[in-house]
C-alpha cells in the first residue's frame, strides 16, 4: 500500500513535474513585470519638478482632449491640447530645463518656442510677442523667461495669453497631470 503510493507520487512528479515548474516560472516572471513596471513609471515621473510657465496667472482655458471647447474667435468648437493662461506682466518661463528646438512664426500660433527637456518631455508656448528672448539651440533653465504673452495666436485671442502644450513622446499630455497649476 504504501510502496504503491509512493510510486503514485513519484509518477505524478515524472509526468507534471516540468510543467508545475514551467508553471511557477511563468507566475514568478508575471509577478516581476507587474510589480516593477508601475513603480518604474512613477519614478520617473515624480523626479521632475515643473514650474509654472507664468507667475500669478489665470487659466482661461483649460486642457481637453475629449469634450469640445467653444472657441469665441473662430465661432468654433474644438478640443484644445493646451491651457491658455493670462497674467499681469505677461511674462513666460521655461518650465523645466532643457534646450531650445525650435523658434518659430505662423499667422495663426503667432511666435512659438518649442523645448525640449529629459524624459521624452517638449513643452511649447504659443502666441508669444516677437521679442522672444532664446534662440533655436539654447540651453534653458527651468524658470528662466523665454518672452512674453502676446495676442499672435490670432487663431485663438484678441487680447495677451499663452497657449501652452506639454508633450510627452510626441503626444499632447494633459499638463495637470505633470504641474500643480493650483499652486501659483
Ligand atoms: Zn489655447
Amino acid at each position: 500500500m504504501e510502496i504503491s503510493k509512493q510510486n503514485k507520487i513519484k509518477n505524478f512528479f515524472k509526468r507534471y513535474g516540468v510543467m508545475i515548474v514551467a508553471g511557477v516560472f511563468v507566475v514568478a516572471i508575471a509577478l516581476t513585470i507587474g510589480l516593477t513596471l508601475p513603480a518604474a513609471q512613477e519614478v520617473s515621473t515624480t523626479e521632475l519638478s515643473f514650474t509654472l510657465p507664468m507667475n500669478n496667472a489665470e487659466i482661461t482655458k483649460d486642457f481637453s482632449d475629449q469634450d469640445l471647447l467653444y472657441n469665441e474667435v473662430m465661432n468654433r468648437w474644438e478640443t484644445h491640447l493646451g491651457i491658455d493662461f493670462a497674467s499681469e506682466d505677461n511674462a513666460v518661463y521655461s518650465v523645466l530645463d532643457g534646450t531650445v528646438l525650435s523658434v518659430t512664426n505662423n499667422s495663426l500660433e503667432g511666435y512659438v518656442v518649442e523645448i525640449e527637456h529629459t524624459d521624452g518631455f517638449v513643452s511649447v508656448y504659443s502666441s508669444l510677442s516677437e521679442n522672444v528672448l532664446v534662440e533655436e539651440g539654447d540651453t534653458v533653465e527651468k524658470g528662466q523667461q523665454i518672452g512674453e504673452a502676446s495676442s499672435t495666436a490670432t487663431a485663438e485671442f484678441t487680447d495677451a495669453q499663452l497657449h501652452f502644450c506639454l508633450l510627452k513622446d510626441g503626444v499632447e499630455v494633459d499638463p495637470n497631470l505633470y504641474i500643480d497649476l493650483q499652486n501659483k
